[in-house]
């Protein structure tokens, strides 16, 4: 089950591991693309909670993740601005005045999310994105398997592929073997909303 509070304290706890992170997010995009993605996700999660931090009558999940996806579209810039955007702008279409979701809900909304990468982002899985972490992940939500085990295993296996979208796709074969930045942050926010599920 994801309430308004569990998520709010998911997307605060990202807001905190994104700067841990940045160096790491930063270097990962120095090596195949150019260098911005941690600035980029520490802009975009300090403005998420900036704005947490002064608004406090967000009635349900509808309200929250329009919030975050309209903040995320505002401050992250670079392609992956819009994509997270997307996500959580899709998420409030599905979650629209619901104050907790699980089960078949919870799925629609990430299914509608990971939908809304793709078609933004013209991508498909095996192309060395964030979207080889939203798609098993989705997927997951429907089966009995360990979201945290599943979200690992898909980091693991993005590794090795060869950009083929994005910025990353002009550093062809050398990307084998490099982290894809997007693919951690990913990882970083879905493994905080795994850990308030409940
Ligand atoms: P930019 O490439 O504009 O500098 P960022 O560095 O912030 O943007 O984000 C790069 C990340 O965005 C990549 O690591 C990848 O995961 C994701 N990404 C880029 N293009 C696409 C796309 N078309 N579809 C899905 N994800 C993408
Ligand atoms: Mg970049
Ligand atoms: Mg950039």
């Amino acid at each position: 089950k994801l309430t308004v509070e569990a998520l709010r304290t998911a997307l605060l706890a990202t807001a905190d591991a994104i700067e841990q992170q940045k160096d790491e997010l930063t270097d990962l995009d120095r090596e195949i693309g150019d260098g911005d993605h941690g600035i980029n996700m520490s802009r975009g999660f300090q403005g998420v909670k900036k704005e947490l931090e002064v608004q406090n009558s967000l009635a349900d999940l509808g309200e929250l993740s329009k919030l975050v996806g309209m903040t995320l579209i505002k401050t992250v810039g670079g392609a992956s601005g819009p994509l997270y955007g997307t996500a959580f702008v899709k998420f409030a279409t599905k979650w629209s005045g619901m104050k907790s979701v699980e089960g078949e809900d919870l799925f629609a909304g990430f299914k509608e999310a990971t939908e809304g990468i793709k078609s933004r982002g013209k991508s498909q899985a095996g192309q060395k994105t964030m979207v080889d972490i939203w798609e098993p992940f989705t997927a997951s939500l429907q089966a009995d398997s360990t979201l945290e085990e599943v979200i690992d295993q898909a980091l693991v296996d993005t590794k090795d592929l060869v950009a083929t979208k994005g910025r990353a796709s002009y550093f062809g074969e050398a990307t084998k073997g490099v982290q894809d930045p997007g693919a951690l942050s990913s990882s970083i926010l879905l493994k905080n909303i795994v850990e308030v599920l409940h």
